[in-house]
């Protein structure tokens, strides 16, 4: 059984965006830039939003982090997305999701240009990506489909069975996972919280993508032998022993799936560490995309 480690899978992406931005320092070009916007104090929010702008500044791009308190209006957010679609400096925008209840996240969503929409959850980004086409991949997805390629992890041909359909995870990595490409081309099973037959389906999987954010959901008896594991969820469980006074659990119960899987991700330090440098890479395409360097 091999740990897919996102530390070095990530390490690997990162050392080449650095390598990109050194050269383009020496040509006296701009860094790229990310901008990104927060709204209250979730904790969890808080942690990726830092973590998203610590890996900006180790790869050299430049970081903006907007605050704004819970009760911010829509009007005031989309106001702001506004100006920094208008803004030639900044390349890419993402506004860390959930949001509070008074704003919609479809219009917030819509109100980000295309052009800089590195989260890539825009329509016209997952239109495209439905059509094949060149776009902005969701940064968890595509993070997976960089993990995969680092590990060289064969998915021709296989069954490949995601869990969960959400916009950001399940459903564009089924997408990704059944597209022409050399991370995909895999027959894919796309299950969810309908799906009434799940164990036997996911004993008939070569590789399983667990996004459902049920902790330990996916247990040895679910796993056939030598099955590729993949596991997104991060979920935090109380742990009265730990100095935060929790952890983070994933969706697969490692040890008991592991000793029966050819390759699985641990959670932590799997796919949270690979959607960052997903992220990362979509921020230096709008860069190059941008003509204003
Ligand atoms: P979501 O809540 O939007 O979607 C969950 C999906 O799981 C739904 O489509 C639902 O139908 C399905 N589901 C729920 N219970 C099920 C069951 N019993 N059987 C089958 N399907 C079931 O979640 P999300 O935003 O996609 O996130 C999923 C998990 O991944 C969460 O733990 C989240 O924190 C984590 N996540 C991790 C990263 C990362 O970078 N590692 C990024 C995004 C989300």
């Amino acid at each position: 059984m091999k740990i897919l480690d996102g530390k070095l899978a990530a390490a690997s992406v990162k050392q080449i965006l650095k390598a990109e931005v050194d050269i383009l320092l020496q040509n006296n070009q701009r860094k790229p830039h990310l901008a990104a916007i927060l709204i209250g104090n979730n904790g969890a929010s808080e942690t990726y939003v830092a973590s998203k702008v610590k890996n900006c500044e180790e790869v050299g791009f430049e970081s903006s982090l907007i605050r704004f308190e819970n009760n911010i209006t829509e009007e005031q957010l989309l106001s702001k997305i506004t100006e920094l679609n208008n803004d030639n400096t900044v390349d890419g925008i993402l506004v860390q999701l959930p949001l509070p209840k008074h704003i919609s996240e479809a219009k917030v969503i819509e109100a980000i240009s295309p052009a800089k929409d590195v989260d890539g959850f825009h329509p016209v980004s997952v239109g495209k990506l439905v059509q094949g086409l060149q776009t902005f991949i969701p940064a968890t997805p595509y993070g997976i489909m960089l993990m995969l390629e680092h590990f060289n992890i064969e998915t021709k041909g296989k069954h490949a069975v995601v869990i969960g359909r959400s916009n950001i995870v399940g459903r564009p990595m089924s997408i990704l996972l059944s597209s022409n490409h050399p991370q995909g081309n895999s027959t894919v099973t796309l299950c969810h919280s309908h799906t009434p037959n799940l164990q036997e389906i996911c004993l008939q999987a070569d590789i399983i993508v667990a996004a459902l954010g049920k902790p330990g959901f996916v247990k040895a008896e679910m796993v056939k032998d030598g099955a590729v594991i993949i596991d997104v969820g991060i979920t935090r469980v109380e742990d009265a022993t730990a100095k935060k006074g929790f952890r983070i659990k994933g969706d697969v119960d490692f040890d008991e799936v592991a000793p029966k899987s050819s390759a699985i991700t641990p959670v932590p330090g799997g796919v949270g560490l690979m959607t960052i440098a997903g992220l990362l890479k979509n921020t230096l395409q709008a860069y190059k995309n941008n003509s204003v360097n």
